[in-house]
């Protein structure tokens, strides 16, 4: 589903991305943690083409990144994000915000996207708070709102990035909850997160990566009982 073979990125003269090669399957939860600045973002950003990389090789579901505007494209609608800042827009509604991409992009008419946008707002157990503006809701709302925004293009596969970093600690749970109820719908994901209750739950394997390389992955129960390098038992003992 997502392949990143030999992937090297380069912000000016700053070595981003070290020969990066991941392979994520169909149904595969993977989750992806490590310090700051060690290019988790830089990482899942150039998946779907948020960032240009220097050399290697991206295909998402059979589409080759760095060809043409039209793989890009391709590839946007088959990868839902989601941001730490939900990224919705302030003067559209919870509804708007859910429809718009739908209508332009997967040229769907305004009652086929609100029926979709209905569905998943339900999804995410706001579909009472449709007709509300982004501000108007808390910031796990929000969250959900933008996680069934990016369900509306009917994405086959998820990046978050620290969707819960920038949420107060009782608005947490509700929005992992809702990615763990996705990731048990089967949907392929790549997380970004420091929750590692989370990554016990569902991932498949936990990445760590450390100066912009992968560093080290495994089935959580093993990763977390026994890291084999140094800088992911200093950086586990961080934050456990
Ligand atoms: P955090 O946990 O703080 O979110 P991260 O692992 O997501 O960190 P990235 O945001 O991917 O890290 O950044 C990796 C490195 O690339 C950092 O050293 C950062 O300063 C640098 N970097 C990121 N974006 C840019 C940019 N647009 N221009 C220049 N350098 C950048
Ligand atoms: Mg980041």
């Amino acid at each position: 589903m997502i392949e990143m073979r030999q992937v090297e990125k380069y912000y000016g003269a700053f070595h981003a991305l070290k020969s990066i090669d991941l392979t994520v399957t169909k149904g595969e939860k993977i989750v992806l943690c490590g310090p700051s600045g060690s290019g988790k973002s830089t990482l899942i950003r150039c998946i779907n083409h948020l960032e240009t990389i220097k050399s290697g090789e991206i295909v998402v579901a059979g589409h080759r990144l760095n060809d043409s505007q039209k793989a890009v494209d391709a590839v946007r609608q088959t990868v839902g994000m989601v941001f730490q800042q939900f990224n919705l827009f302030p003067h559209r509604t919870v509804l708007e915000n859910c429809i718009l991409a739908p209508m332009r992009v997967r040229k769907l008419s305004r009652a086929d996207a609100e029926a979709t946008a209905r569905k998943y707002l339900e999804r995410v157990r706001i579909g009472d708070q449709a007709n509300k503006y982004p501000a108007q809701l808390s910031g796990g709302q929000q969250q959900r709102v933008a996680i069934a925004r990016a369900l509306c293009m009917e994405p086959k596969a998820m990046l978050f990035d620290e969707p819960t970093s920038a949420l107060d600690p009782e608005m947490v749970k509700e929005v992992l909850d809702t990615m763990v109820s996705l990731a048990q719908d089967g949907m392929t994901m790549i997380c970004v997160t420091h929750e590692m209750g989370f990554a016990h739950q569902v991932a498949d394997r936990v990445i760590f990566m450390a100066d912009g390389r992968i560093l080290e992955e495994n089935v959580p129960s093993i990763f977390f009982k026994s890291p084999q390098h140094e800088r992911t038992r200093a950086f586990l003992g961080e934050i456990l």
